[in-house]
């Protein structure tokens, strides 16, 4: 366990002043409970838009905070602004990021430009698989001069994606072979925080599946009541759900782990 993870006590997560939540590598159960009830607090019906801003805030703030030290993470990572190596594979989101980033699109002066690219890339990948569209090297519509222009509202699936070796990324992305160098504890604080958010979501009767990104996104911006109807309890998503695992599987898992008694 690394230095600066404060440990546990009665056996959840630790919090400080700001309500950041921090993990204890050996209780990522503790953390996920931890971060279930903060997010579920936030919650209250009727639930409101800024409760979820305010929610997705904190999932955001929760995954930086515990990823910062580079010593945590194995190393350095080497992602960095200008480098979109990995920026063509499928993203999957929930429906707070998805409404979070139409409406950060919905302000940008190139609205319908980026609008259009959305359009554009899922015609070309819809019907590829995972691995079929790496290897088709489409560039996410977001990325303009190696940067995303969503940065600071990205998903959590492309904030926990972190190589420690910009080139093996390129080389993987060009389809050869060779393993690509990530950060385990990206992999698991997204994780836990995307999953704790989503079981926070499921208890207050909102839809909590993942989707994907571009098919959310067209959905969204085509109709400016899906946040209203997302938030009444409707899964305006569903026609873009990514089923790789079924939600009853982790309905279950969550309600497992929520009856564990830490
Ligand atoms: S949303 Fe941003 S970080 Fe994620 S794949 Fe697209 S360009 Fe990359």
């Amino acid at each position: 366990m690394a230095a600066r993870l404060a440990p546990a006590q009665d056996g959840e997560a630790t919090t400080d002043a700001k309500d950041s939540f921090l993990l204890d590598q050996s209780n990522p159960l503790g953390f996920f409970k931890a971060l279930h009830r903060g997010f579920g607090a936030r919650l209250a019906a009727p639930v409101q838009w800024e409760q979820v801003q305010a929610l997705l805030q904190q999932a955001f703030d929760a995954f930086e905070r515990n990823v910062a030290e580079p010593a945590d993470c194995g190393g350095a990572v080497a992602c960095h602004g200008g480098c979109a190596a990995c920026c063509a594979i499928r993203v999957a989101a929930t429906a707070p990021e998805i409404l979070l980033i139409a409406r950060t699109i919905n302000d940008l002066p190139k609205r319908l430009e980026i609008e259009g690219k959305i359009i554009d890339a899922d015609r070309m990948t819809r019907r590829l698989d995972p691995q079929q569209r790496m290897l088709a090297g489409l560039v996410c519509p977001f990325i303009e001069q190696d940067l995303c222009v969503i940065y600071p509202v990205r998903p959590m699936a492309c904030r926990g994606h972190a190589s420690f070796d910009q080139r093996a990324c390129a080389e993987a992305m060009a389809g050869r072979a060779g393993d690509v160098p990530i950060s385990a504890l990206h992999l698991t604080v997204r994780s836990l925080v995307q999953n704790s958010m989503q079981s926070a979501l499921r208890d207050a009767g909102l839809s909590w599946a993942n989707y994907e990104l571009n098919q959310g996104l067209q959905i969204a911006l085509a109709d400016n009541s899906c946040e209203a109807r997302w938030l009444a309890g409707e899964d305006v998503f569903a026609s873009a759900l990514i089923a790789d695992v079924s939600l009853a599987e982790m309905a279950e898992t969550f309600d497992a782990i929520k009856a564990v008694d830490l």
